[in-house]
C-alpha cells in the first residue's frame, strides 16, 4: 500500500510543478513515506534524516515530510525530536501536500496533519489521475482495519474500515488500463471487508471483481491482504465463477495454534480458517495460499509453534512471510513480556526451512511443463524477460520480445531455483485470460 500511495504522491505533485527524481543530492522537497509494522521503523526515520542532513549540510535545505503510518503513530513526538522535520503527515491527509508545502514555504511553521479523514484523501485523490504504466499495478480500494488483532498497528494508524467508492474503483482501473496495465491488484489493509453502500444496494468485493472482469484488456485480478473472517461465501463463489481473479490468496494465518490465535486476538480458529481454505479448493481445486506467519509470540509454546508447522504442512503454503513477533508500541501485546529470544529464533529457522523446502518442491514439480506466465518487462541483462506465475511466483523467460510485455503467454519451464522458475516462450495459439 506504500508503494501505491508514494505513486499517488509523485502523481498529486506533478501537478504542482513538482518531478520526481532518484538524485537525492539536489531535491526542493524529501517525502519520507514510512510503514510502521516492523520494528525500529521510528528509528530508521532519525537516521535517514541524519544522512540528509550530512548531505545537505552546506546547501539550501529541502522541504521534508514523514509521511505514513510512522508520521500517523509519532506525529508531534517527531516534530519534537527532530526540528529538520517540516510536517508529519498521516496517510489520510495526503490530498493536502500541495497546500501544506506552500504553507510552509510562505509562513514556515512546522505542521502535524494525522487526523483521521480517509473519506476526503479518497475524494480529493480520486481527481488525481493514477500515472502507472507498468504492466502490473495497484489500485487501494480499502483502508482501516476494524479487526484489532492484539499484535498490529494498521487500527491505531490507518483508521477504522473505510472503502473507496466502486464507481471511482472501476474509473481507475479503466484509466490504468488504457494505460498499458495488465493485472491490477486491489489493496486494503482489511481488503475482503470492502463494502460500499450505493443508492441503499451494497456492493462487496466479489461485486467489483465482477465489475471489472468487464474491462477488455484487463487479464488478471489480485486482491490483498485478506481476513479469514471476510472471506464470505459470495467470495468463494467469485473464485469459482471469475475469469480473471487468479487461483491465489494471500490469507494470513499468523499461527496454527487455537491458543495463540486467542491470545492474538485474531477472532477464528485453526479449524474455521481451515474450513475457508476447504471451501475455496472446493470451488477451485487449482488454488494455492500463502499466507503471514508471527513466530515467538509471548506465550507461545513448542506445542503451538508445532500446530503452526502442521497447518503449513497441511496447505502447503507458496510465497509466505514470516517474522519474530517484535513489540509495536501501543498495541496490546507490546505489555507482555517476549519469549526467549534464541527460542524465537531458532523457530523462525525451522519454519522458513520448512516453507522454503515446500517452495522447492513446487518450483522442481514446475520443470518440463507449459505454464502461463504474464510478461512484466525486460531484465536489466537485456536478453531475459521477467514474469509470474498466477501464484505470483517469478518466472526469468528467453525467446520474448518486447511486444510480449503486458500478456499472457505459454512457457515451457526449463530450471528452477528456491526463488524463481525459468523458462522459454512456447508458441500456441490463443492464449486466454488468467
Ligand atoms: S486484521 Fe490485519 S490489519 Fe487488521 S488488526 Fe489484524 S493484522 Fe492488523
Amino acid at each position: 500500500m506504500n508503494e501505491y500511495d508514494s505513486n499517488r504522491l509523485a502523481d498529486l505533485l506533478k501537478k504542482t510543478g513538482y518531478e520526481r527524481t532518484k538524485d537525492l543530492e539536489d531535491v526542493d522537497c524529501y517525502i519520507l513515506n514510512t510503514c510502521h509494522i516492523r520494528e525500529k521503523a521510528t528509528e530508521k526515520v532519525y537516521h535517514d534524516i541524519g544522512r540528509l542532513k550530512k548531505k545537505y549540510k552546506n546547501k539550501k535545505k529541502p522541504t521534508v515530510f514523514i509521511t505514513g503510518c510512522v508520521a500517523q503513530a509519532e506525529n508531534n513526538e517527531m516534530l519534537d525530536r527532530e526540528p529538520y522535520i517540516d510536517a508529519v503527515i498521516g496517510p489520510q491527509s495526503y490530498q493536502n501536500i500541495p497546500k501544506i508545502i506552500q504553507k510552509i514555504k510562505k509562513r514556515k511553521n512546522k505542521l502535524n496533519l494525522t487526523s483521521f479523514d480517509v473519506i476526503e484523501k479518497f475524494d480529493r485523490l480520486n481527481d488525481i489521475k493514477n500515472s502507472s504504466s507498468k504492466t502490473s499495478s495497484f489500485i487501494t480500494i480499502q483502508e482501516g482495519c476494524d479487526k484489532f488483532c492484539n499484535f498490529c498497528v494498521v487500527p491505531y494508524t490507518r483508521g477504522p474500515e473505510y472503502s473507496r467508492s466502486m464507481k471511482e474503483i472501476i474509473k481507475e482501473a479503466n484509466e490504468l488500463v488504457s494505460n498499458g496495465v495488465s493485472e491490477i491488484t486491489l489493496l486494503g489493509q482489511n481488503v475482503n471487508a470492502y463494502s460500499f453502500t450505493d443508492n441503499s444496494k451494497v456492493f462487496k468485493l466479489s461485486d467489483l471483481i465482477f465489475e471489472l472482469e468487464n474491462i477488455k484488456d484487463l487479464l488478471r485480478i489480485r486482491y490483498t491482504t485478506s481476513h479469514p473472517n471476510d472471506m464470505t461465501s459470495d467470495l468463494i463463489q467469485c473464485h469459482k465463477k471469475s475469469k480473471k481473479l487468479v487461483p491465489f490468496i494471500h490469507l494470513p494465518v499468523q499461527s496454527g495454534s487455537n491458543k495463540v490465535l486467542k491470545i492474538m486476538n485474531r477472532k477464528h480458529t485453526r479449524e474455521e480458517y481451515l474450513a475457508k481454505i476447504n471451501n475455496l479448493i472446493s470451488v477451485r481445486p487449482e488454488i494455492r495460499f500463502s499466507s503471514d506467519f508471527i513466530v515467538g509470540y509471548p506465550g507461545e509454546t513448542e506445542k503451538d509453534f508445532n500446530d503452526t508447522i502442521s497447518l503449513v504442512k497441511q496447505i502447503k503454503f507458496l510465497n509466505s512471510f514470516s517474522f519474530i513477533y517484535n513489540k509495536r508500541p501501543g498495541t496490546p501485546t507490546s505489555k507482555q513480556n517476549s519469549i526467549n529470544e534464541y527460542i524465537q529464533k531458532k523457530r523462525l529457522i525451522v519454519l522458513q526451512n520448512l516453507l522454503s523446502d515446500i517452495q522447492i518442491k513446487e518450483n522442481s514439480d514446475q520443470v518440463g511443463k507449459l505454464k502461463k506466465v504474464l510478461v512484466e518487462n525486460k531484465m536489466k541483462n537485456q536478453t531475459s524477460y521477467f514474469g509470474r506465475l498466477e501464484n505470483f511466483t517469478p518466472v526469468i523467460i528467453e525467446k520474448v520480445t518486447n511486444s510480449d510485455i503486458g500478456k499472457i503467454i505459454n512457457v515451457r519451464i526449463n530450471n528452477f531455483n528456491k526463488n524463481n522458475l525459468f523458462g522459454v516462450k512456447e508458441h500456441v495459439e490463443s492464449v486466454v485470460a488468467a
